[in-house]
């Protein structure tokens, strides 16, 4: 078995940006700018924009954070996302997920301009890598295309079952395994909570990603000898013996699976830490001009 280390890979992914965003501004180029909208304060987004700003310091990009109270109305956000569309200095922003729920998260997501939706939520985008035009790939997929590449897993051929259907990372990441180029070429099979069987379906992957939100759901006996585990669940669930009061669980009960497999993701430590790799890749791609002139 192989650890997919996103904490190298993303520290290493990190360096190669900075170093790309120092030869962007020494050749004339401006800074990348990345802003990001907070509404509310659910604790887990303020340690994930907490983070992505952090991130933006490290590499050499600006970055600014706009604070919203959960009271906030869609049409006043509407009215701050139109002001970052407008905004030149700004080449890319996010809007934090989850919204409270008087807000409409299709509706955010659609106001943002396509060209600085480095998220990649937007339909446009959305609908151009189903295309396999250029677009911006939306965070965790990217995260998981990079960690495949990066340790060279053969994907071609390969059956790639995904559990999980979500906007966000199931169903981008089935449409990407089966894109005609590398990584892809999969035959893919999407499972969610209707799926029958799902237990034999998933016995039948070479590459599973695992994306359902319940903590080691999958267990070994869900598992081919040699699969590829790439487990994208993130849950806090309480301990008494760590300071926080909470251990983060991945959807795969890791200890059981990982002598089963050829390579596994760990949780923490593993695809959560990829994620804002692809934002930032994402945001130097806007500020180049890359996808849209
Ligand atoms: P989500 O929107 O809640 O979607 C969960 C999906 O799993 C749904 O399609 C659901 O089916 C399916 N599902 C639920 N129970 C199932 C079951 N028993 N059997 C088969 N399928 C089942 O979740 P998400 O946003 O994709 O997130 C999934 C997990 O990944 C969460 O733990 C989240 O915190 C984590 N996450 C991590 C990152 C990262 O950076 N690592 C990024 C995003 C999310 P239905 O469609 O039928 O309801």
């Amino acid at each position: 078995m192989q650890l997919l280390d996103g904490k190298a890979i993303s520290a290493q992914i990190k360096s190669e940006i900075k170093l790309e965003v120092e030869n962007w501004v020494s050749t004339g180029g401006k800074k990348p700018h990345l802003a990001a909208i907070l509404v509310g304060q659910d604790g887990a987004s303020e340690t994930y924009v907490a983070s992505k700003i952090r991130s933006c310091e490290e590499i050499g990009f600006t970055s600014t954070l706009l604070r919203f109270g959960a009271e906030t109305t869609e049409a006043q956000l509407l009215e701050a996302v139109e002001s970052l569309n407008n905004n030149p200095d700004v080449d890319g922003f996010i809007v934090q997920l989850p919204l409270p729920k008087h807000i409409s998260e299709n509706t955010v997501m659609e106001a943002v301009d396509p060209s600085k939706d480095v998220d990649g939520f937007h339909p446009i985008n959305v609908g151009r890598m189903c295309k396999g035009l250029p677009a911006y790939i939306s965070a965790t997929p990217f995260g998981i295309l990079e960690m495949l590449i990066r340790a060279g897993i053969e994907t071609s051929g390969k059956h790639c079952v995904v559990i999980g259907r979500s906007q966000i990372v199931g169903l981008p990441m089935s449409i990407l395994m089966q894109r005609n180029e590398y990584p892809g070429n999969c035959t893919v099979t999407i499972t969610h909570s209707k799926t029958q069987n799902l237990k034999e379906i998933c016995q039948t992957a070479d590459i599973l990603i695992v994306a359902l939100g319940r903590p080691e759901f999958v267990t070994a006996d869900y598992v081919k000898e040699g699969a590829v585990v790439i487990d994208v669940g993130i849950t806090r669930v309480e301990d008494a013996t760590k300071k926080s009061g909470f251990a983060i669980k991945g959807d795969v009960n890791f200890a059981d699976v990982a002598p089963k497999s050829s390579f596994i993701t760990p949780v923490p430590g593993g695809v959560g830490l990829m994620t804002i790799c692809g934002l930032l890749t994402n945001t130097l791609k806007a500020a180049r001009k890359e996808i849209y002139k």
